[in-house]
């Protein structure tokens, strides 16, 4: 646990006791702070207090004694309204800060030199999260990886100069982290999400450009056009930018031409590392992922060699285009986590063709015509859950498709089509662009009910392992 010893002696207020709300408590108690923890939720209020956190109603509390007021994530600050402890720590002047700037703070305070990677963007922080952790651990480095993925970040170990930190932020956690200021700042892209909590597309965007923009080192992805005027513009003022690009050979930053991640010093190019025969980094997407790490990593010092053997090495993250298993030329693919049609794009973009794409969940609305672009590469679709008749009038005549029904069926015989699939690599993807509501409690119920029936398959043999 990291001890938040900023506010020792004083007040303070925190919202959301969820499981990092209630992390965020002990920190600030164990850092000398006394703290006054409140929740909507009377059961969570309940947790808190038999885990020895103070709880008080917020409403009736001394706002002006409070030295700062922490707030859950989760928790709206502006949009679509502020919540009402927002409004009375603002009434009274306390500033609302997150998890996060309570880990800048004493990083600052007590090991400024600790590395510090954050990481975000709209699509792939987990994935690059994950992946630059991974480098740095296979290094050899003593590493730690928190915040929006796995370990609430204030339940990491505390800063020491050689300790590396390797943090997701989402865009709520960085409108709560004023003075947010890591080594190497990663925004991947930026499309829109969310805004039902950020109002605006430009509003959204000016919260991520927080984490490159408070940066020693900015690493941009430039393939939006929010990421390339965020780079412009940070450069304009005189800060570190490194653009990335998965597709454009760039005159100076990181690309990915192909599967090979090059580097480009005023238009003369060289490769740095290479993705070709690694499965668990396929796809462009997980080449910008891929690009954000190497160069995350070059940052902090690590060498070409370390970087590729740690990219060669990644297991993947469960559920996120995850091979599970394989029986001679068919390979077993969980992509639970693609819970609509754009999130089921990479997956299947990522095989060029002969994918046993198995779909279908909880509807979501505009299904899966935007994915017909990928109908060509499907050798045959297995339709499962309340989507089943919508997609099957998509696909119509376009791809051969069964109404499987059920998750069981569809891995069935999606392997037996694809074991006697006589074209070279079959893939049996579960991508199933629906939530999974209807037949499982979440996503990863669903992903390993996927890869349960794969690898009880005679002849399977499992990749990797339960997670
Ligand atoms: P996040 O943490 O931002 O939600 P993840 O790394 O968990 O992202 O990936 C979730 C899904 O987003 C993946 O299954 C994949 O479909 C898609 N994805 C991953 N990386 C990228 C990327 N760089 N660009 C676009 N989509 C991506």
């Amino acid at each position: 646990m990291i001890p938040a010893a900023s506010f020792s002696g004083k007040r303070v207020s925190l919202f959301g006791l969820g499981g990092s709300g209630i992390a965020t408590a002990h920190a600030l108690i164990a850092g000398g702070a006394e703290v006054l923890a409140w929740d909507d939720n009377p059961e969570s209020v309940a947790r808190a207090a038999a885990a020895g956190i103070a709880t008080g109603d917020l409403r009736t509390a001394d706002w002006p004694r409070f030295a700062a007021f922490v707030l859950s994530p989760g928790v709206p600050l502006t949009h679509p309204k502020p919540h009402w402890t927002v409004e009375l720590a603002r009434g009274a002047g306390v500033e609302v800060i997150g998890d996060i700037e309570l880990f800048c703070r004493e990083r600052i305070s007590d090991a400024p030199a600790a590395p510090f990677i954050a990481i975000t963007g709209t699509n792939g922080k987990s994935t690059t999260t994950a992946l630059t952790a991974h480098i740095l651990k296979s290094a050899g480095r003593d590493t730690q990886m928190g915040g929006n993925i796995g370990r609430a970040i204030m339940t990491l170990d505390p800063p020491e100069p050689k300790r590396h930190y390797v943090v997701e932020c989402s865009s709520y956690q960085i409108d709560l982290a004023p003075s947010i200021n890591p080594t190497a700042g990663i925004l991947l892209n930026l499309t829109p999400d969310h805004l039902d909590r950020h109002g605006t597309m430009a509003h959204y965007a000016s919260i991520k450009e927080r984490l490159v923009a408070g940066s020693d080192t900015a690493i941009v992805g430039v393939d939006d056009s929010w990421g390339a005027q965020i780079a412009d513009r940070l450069e304009r003022a005189g800060r570190q930018v490194i653009r990335i690009s998965k597709r454009l050979p760039l005159t100076d930053g990181y690309f990915a031409d192909g599967t090979n991640l090059m580097e480009a010093v005023h238009g003369r190019y060289s490769r740095v590392a290479f993705l070709e025969g690694i499965g668990s980094l396929r796809g462009q997407h997980n080449a910008q992922n891929a690009l954000a790490a190497v160069v995350a990593c070059l940052k902090v010092g690590l060498e070409l060699g370390e970087i590729q053997a740690g990219l060669e090495s990644f297991p993947g993250l469960a559920h996120r285009m995850e091979q599970v298993g394989r029986k001679g030329h068919v390979l077993f693919v969980n992509d639970s986590k693609a819970t609509n049609a754009d999130a089921a794009a990479p997956a299947l973009s990522s095989f060029p063709s002969r994918i046993y794409w198995i779909a279908g969940g909880l509807p979501k609305e505009g299904g899966i015509e935007p994915l017909r672009g990928f109908f060509p590469r499907i050798a045959k679709a297995y339709l499962i859950g309340e989507a089943a008749p919508a997609f099957a009038a998509t696909l119509g005549e376009a791809v051969p498709y069964e109404i499987s029904g059920t998750l069981a069926a569809a891995v069935e015989h999606a392997a037996h089509d694809a074991a006697s699939d006589a074209g070279g690599e079959a893939v049996v993807l579960l991508s199933p662009a629906c939530a999974s509501f209807d037949q499982f409690k979440n996503f990863e119920v669903r992903g390993e009910a996927f890869r349960q029936a794969a690898t009880a398959i005679d002849g399977v043999k499992p990749i990797g392992g339960p997670r």
